[in-house]
């Protein structure tokens, strides 16, 4: 009989909405904290900060929310994205394991992230907001962010961490051809970054510092809003179309998977494969083990404590109930520059917790060298990020042969590497 590699759904199949595991999890979070006054934050306190439904969206604990229909539109362009039996990748492994993977990297800026930044622009443009702001690594969110801006008119200021700006500039022209305006972070149009330059005028940039950046140009000026690419609860329900469009298409392909497993930066992409399959857990329906695959130069899950941190690293967010390595932690400069974030987020943390989540950490090396096996049986180069998932599939599979065990694996490839192949050329 035929193989069948690809499972594609029909447009008119894009899910009409998104998940929101909150309404089905066992403990409920912690709340966020206020940081002057430490008690619970209420919604109104958020609103100064993001747009009014993305708030309502953040303390939600209804199940199902509608997808705009202007969103969903959006959505067509890339999506539905298709899943794929990595056949070529299974022969390499000689596993008994099957391998799927959800293809992320088909969206025109080669992730995951513009699944929330459309629907984050849409919300803020529809409140009248005008300007936006936010932070980016790598340049792979603010690519997102300034694509959904271009296409809902908003104006968009991108603090870009200054090692990428310098090291790593095409995803810097990529925000410009949308039309997103990017600085290096630490720049000198906020008073935290002039301090912080101030006090050490070569500092690198750091994520953390960028969202205290982008934060503050948000607060400070008028109509407008700050936008985050991940670890936010609104971000990961955006996320969950993946997982939702997986589902029908595991189905397609007569399966359920054994183990979800995705890499792990600030939770959007891992939460979005997996939470819909958890979802036919929490029901009491099936059992499904979800790995989240950390680097080793920042393993917050595996290594890092639950307590209230910030998530920024001035300390001018709310705090966060989360797995954090401390929002002062400061990563080793590894080529996933997405996965340098210091915390887990409060939902996946809670469900960490309760013994729902697995962690691996894994080596650079270990990653790369997945990769390049990636790219050569299944054809496409995936981003640094996303070669953790890889690596930790490849674990299982190997894990598999040794048991003789036939196991259904389920990975997100959240990203391409073509705007990467300088770390390539490193590793190499
Ligand atoms: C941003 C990014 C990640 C990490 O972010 P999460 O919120 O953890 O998903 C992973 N892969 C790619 C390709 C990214 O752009």
């Amino acid at each position: 009989m035929e193989k069948t590699k690809k499972f594609m759904l029909q447009e008119s199949e894009i899910p009409k909405q998104w998940y929101n595991v909150m309404a089905d999890m066992p403990t409920m979070p912690k709340p966020l904290l206020n940081p002057q006054t430490r008690e619970a934050l209420k919604p109104i306190e958020m609103e100064g900060l993001f747009a009014k439904e993305l708030v309502k969206q953040e303390f939600s604990a209804e199940k199902w929310i509608d997808i705009p229909e202007q969103v969903r539109e959006l959505y067509k362009m890339y999506r539905p994205t298709p899943l794929v039996r990595a056949y070529a990748l299974e022969k390499a492994l000689d596993t008994p394991a099957k391998i799927f993977y959800k293809n992320e990297s088909v969206s025109p800026v080669g992730s995951h992230k513009l699944n929330t930044a459309l629907a984050q622009a849409y919300y803020n443009s529809k409140q009248g907001i005008t300007r936006l702001t936010t932070e980016t690594g790598a340049g792979q969110w603010g690519s997102a962010m300034s694509i959904a801006c271009n296409y809902f008119g908003l104006e968009l200021d991108v603090f870009m961490v200054k090692q990428s700006y310098e090291q790593k500039p095409y995803r810097k022209f990529v925000i410009g051809s949308y039309g997103g305006k990017v600085h290096a972070s630490p720049s000198s149009l906020t008073n935290y970054g002039r301090k912080v330059l101030q006090e050490d005028p070569g500092n690198r940039g750091s994520l953390g510092m960028a969202i205290s950046e982008a934060v503050e140009m948000a607060v400070t000026k008028e109509n407008t809003r700050y936008t985050l690419g991940s670890v936010l609860n609104h971000v990961l329900l955006h996320q969950t179309i993946i997982g939702l469009e997986a589902e029908k298409q595991m189905e397609m392909a007569g399966e359920f998977p054994d183990k979800v497993i995705a890499c792990f930066g600030g939770g959007s992409n891992f939460s979005g494969i997996s939470f819909p399959f958890l979802r036919h857990q929490l029901e009491g329906n099936k059992k499904v083990t979800l790995i989240a695959a950390e680097p080793s130069a920042c393993p917050k899950l595996t290594k890092g404590k639950l307590e209230y941190d910030f998530g920024d690293t001035a300390g001018m967010t709310p705090l966060i109930p989360m797995y954090t390595l401390g929002h002062d932690f400061q990563p080793e400069q590894i080529h996933a520059a997405g996965l340098r974030y210091h915390g887990g987020g409060q939902i996946v943390s809670q469900l960490k917790s309760d013994g729902f989540i697995e962690s691996c950490a894994i080596e650079q090396a270990e990653t790369f060298r997945a990769g390049l096996l990636f790219a050569k049986t299944e054809g496409i180069i995936p981003a640094p990020e996303s070669t953790h998932a890889i690596a930790a599939t490849i674990r299982e599979a190997l894990k598999a042969r040794e048991a003789g065990k036939s196991e259904v694996l389920l990975f997100n490839l959240s990203g391409h590497g073509m705007l990467d192949m300088a770390s390539y050329e490193e590793y190499i």
